[in-house]
C-alpha cells in the first residue's frame, strides 16, 4: 500500500483520512484531465512525487497543533491540499495569481468537505496589507528561485514564524544567491531537512526552514514585478 511509505515522514494515516486522500486522488485527476493541471505521466505518480512530497513538512511540525499557515503559489493545491486534508487544526490559505488553478483547489475542497482550507486568486505581491505579519507559517513549493520565493513569503509571516521552501538538487545554490535576501527581509536559516522521494531512483528533496527573526521592512514585498526583474 502506497501509504505505508509515509512513516519514513512520522505520519500513520487513520482510515477516514486514507478515504480522503483517494478522495482527493480521484477528484484531482478528473480534474487534470479537463485543464491539464500536471502531465498524464505525472499522475500516475501523483501520491509519490506530489502528496508525498507535500507531506514532507510533517518532519518540521511534527504534531497537529493550531497554526495559521499560508502557500503560495499553489497551483492545483501542493503542498496546500495534502497538508489541509492532513492537519485538522491548519487554517490553510493558499494563493495562486491563476483563476482556473484556483477554482480547482476551491472545488476539491468542497468535495472533500474540507474546512481549513481557504483559495484566494491573487498575485502574492498584492495580497492585503492585513495579511502581513500574520502567518505562523508560509511554504511555497516549485514557485521561483529561493530569493524571489523569500520576497513573495517572508513580509506575511509573522517575527518569530517559519517560512519554508520545498526545494531539490538546486539548494545549495539558491542559498548562497540569498544571501542578501536573507539579510534584507530579516531572517535566520533555521534548519535544513532532507529526504527523499518514495519513486524510482529515490530522487532526493530539501525542506529549508527559515525562521523570520526581525520584522520586513514596509516596502517588501514589491510590486510591478519588480521583485522578480531585480530579485534581492
Ligand atoms: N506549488 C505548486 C505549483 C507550482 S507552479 C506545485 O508545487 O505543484 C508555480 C505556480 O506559481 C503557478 O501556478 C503560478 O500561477 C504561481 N505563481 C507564480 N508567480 C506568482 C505570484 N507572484 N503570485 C501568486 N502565484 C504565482
Amino acid at each position: 500500500m502506497m501509504y505505508n511509505n509515509l512513516s519514513a515522514l512520522n505520519i500513520n494515516l487513520s482510515e477516514n483520512k486514507i478515504e480522503l486522500f483517494n478522495k482527493f486522488i480521484k477528484e484531482f485527476c478528473a480534474y487534470s484531465e479537463k485543464i491539464n493541471l500536471i502531465s498524464k505521466n505525472e499522475i500516475n505518480i501523483l501520491f509519490q512525487k506530489h502528496i508525498y512530497d507535500s507531506l514532507s513538512v510533517n518532519l518540521f511540525l511534527k504534531n497537529n497543533v493550531p497554526l495559521k499557515l499560508l502557500d503560495i503559489g499553489t497551483g492545483g493545491g501542493f503542498p496546500s491540499l495534502p497538508i489541509a486534508i492532513l492537519y485538522d487544526n491548519i487554517k490553510v490559505t493558499a494563493v495562486d495569481s491563476t483563476q482556473k488553478k484556483i477554482n480547482v483547489v476551491s472545488e476539491i475542497a468542497k468535495k472533500l468537505d474540507l474546512k481549513n482550507i481557504q483559495a484566494i486568486c491573487e498575485r502574492a505581491e498584492n495580497l492585503p496589507n492585513n495579511c502581513k505579519n500574520s502567518f505562523d507559517i508560509a511554504v511555497s513549493r516549485a514557485m521561483a528561485e529561493l530569493r524571489i520565493m523569500l520576497e513573495y513569503a517572508i513580509p506575511y509571516v509573522k517575527t518569530g514564524g517559519y517560512f519554508i521552501a520545498y526545494k531539490s538538487i538546486k539548494a545549495e545554490e539558491e542559498l548562497s544567491n540569498a544571501e542578501n535576501a536573507i539579510k534584507i527581509l530579516g531572517v535566520k536559516l533555521f534548519d535544513k531537512i532532507e529526504y527523499s522521494l518514495p519513486m524510482e531512483n529515490s530522487p532526493k528533496r530539501v525542506l529549508l526552514v527559515f525562521k523570520k527573526v526581525k520584522d520586513t521592512p514596509e516596502i517588501y514585498p514589491r510590486k510591478n514585478g519588480m521583485i522578480s526583474k531585480k530579485p534581492l
